[in-house]
């Protein structure tokens, strides 16, 4: 116990003392058309024994569906279906968590999360709280978490946040909207499906997309930017590019957009996100506004600070056909105001991204209150 402590010391204060960050990738990852089929083969090996259950967190909208039937359940596997309607909350994780601890006598051999960035992140904090104790939002910040959680696997059905790639969850918690940032929240295996992001609705389809198209922009004009980011960035908003405005066919487009999301999430990975991010933090803290089309919101009204990438975001609008929701911020009152003001100002890394070490210099309450005023 003591010994574990004391590596636990020496290495956060390893962290503290590194220059550069040493971050975890995905170790394992699967791409292709039906290679959801092979989940099966790929837990095997991670499976402890009969006890030890896999659990398969998935979107409700897939309860009832082809793709539910097609889950490799053994043993006594389970699969619990979510609703993705409300992004995931601290309180559910820990409510899953513990009826999860109360079912099982032993702890689950792993958790596979089926869905889009809510599921996803869902099931990584899951995966996270069966071997932590305490409560998720304990640990929603940077490197808060101790212990490695148990096997988990991500397989998006819809893209765009760069979730399946990121070391982070993103938990509305109750006092705010923050990541459980830690080495131990990436995926230990991705399994990347095309197929699974047939039937997206067109909307959620352009707002999860528009999310990696922000996270580009964001990356590619932050001043965190270098050769790493760039790389990934700079391929994802090509992708971008030819999915929301060229002429694909719709399975090049499910595959490009696959990838684009992967690549936006590994160009933040070394960077930040920017004023988008951060205003959307504010947006859906208070109105529930999801992460998508929270960004959509915000960028709109952007211009100022990333002109080029505002001005393609319209032409990409109007060639998807999307109308964005307006008088959005109409009815809030001060108080509302302020309270998105402060959970927004209070995401300094992504202002220190987008506007440099001074940024308190330009960004003022004032002037984000007159751009939530706008949406
Ligand atoms: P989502 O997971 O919230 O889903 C949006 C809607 O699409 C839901 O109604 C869902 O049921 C539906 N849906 C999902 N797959 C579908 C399919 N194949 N067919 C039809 N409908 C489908 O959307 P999202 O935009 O992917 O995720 C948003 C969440 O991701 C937010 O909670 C945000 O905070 C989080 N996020 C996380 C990271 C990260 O790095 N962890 C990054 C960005 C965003
Ligand atoms: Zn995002």
């Amino acid at each position: 116990m003591e010994l574990n402590k004391d590596v636990e010391l020496k290495s956060s204060v390893r962290k503290a003392k590194m220059k550069y960050r040493n971050f975890p990738m995905v170790p394992r990852v699967v791409f292709g058309s039906g290679s959801f089929d092979q989940l099966g083969e790929i837990l095997m090996p991670h499976r402890k024994n009969a006890d030890a259950p896999i659990l398969f967190l998935i979107d409700d909208v897939f309860e009832g569906k082809e793709l539910a039937a097609r889950i490799p359940l053994i043993f006594n596997d389970r699969i619990i279906f979510i609703s993705a309607l409300e992004e995931p909350k601290t309180e559910q994780v820990d409510a899953l968590v513990s009826e999860i601890m109360g079912e099982f006598s032993e702890l689950p051999s792993g958790v596979v999360g089926i869905g889009g960035g809510t599921l996803l992140d869902l099931s990584k904090a899951v995966a996270l709280m069966l071997t932590n104790k305490g409560g998720a939002a304990d640990y929603q910040g940077w490197d808060l978490v101790q212990k490695p959680s148990v096997y988990h696997v991500g397989i998006p059905t819809l893209s765009g946040t760069g979730a399946e790639v990121s070391r982070t969850t993103v938990l509305h918690g109750p006092k705010m909207k923050l990541g459980i940032n830690s080495d131990y929240t990436t995926f230990d295996q991705v399994i990347l499906d095309p197929d699974l992001i047939k039937g997206v609705p067109a909307e959620q389809w352009f707002y999860t997309g528009m999310d990696c198209y922000i996270h580009c922009v964001e990356s590619l004009s932050g001043t965190y930017l270098n050769a790493f980011s760039k790389s990934y960035g700079e391929k994802a908003l090509e992708l971008c590019k030819e999915v929301f405005l060229g002429d694909l066919t719709a399975s090049d487009s499910r595959e490009k957009l696959m990838m684009a999301s992967w690549h936006g999430g590994m160009s933040i990975a070394y960077s930040q996100v920017g004023v988008a991010h951060a205003m959307s933090y504010g947006l859906s803290y208070v109105l529930g506004v999801r992460h998508g089309m929270g960004n959509c919101l915000v960028f709109q009204h952007l211009d100022e600070f990333y002109p080029e990438g505002v001005a393609l975001f319209h032409k990409m609008k109007e060639k998807q056909g999307i109308q964005l929701p307006q008088r959005v911020c109409e009815g809030l009152n001060d108080q509302e105001i302020d309270t998105m003001v402060c959970v927004s100002l209070g995401m300094e890394p992504l202002w220190e991204n987008a506007l440099g070490k001074d940024w308190q210099k330009t960004i003022t309450p004032e002037k984000l209150k007159s751009i939530y005023r706008k949406i």
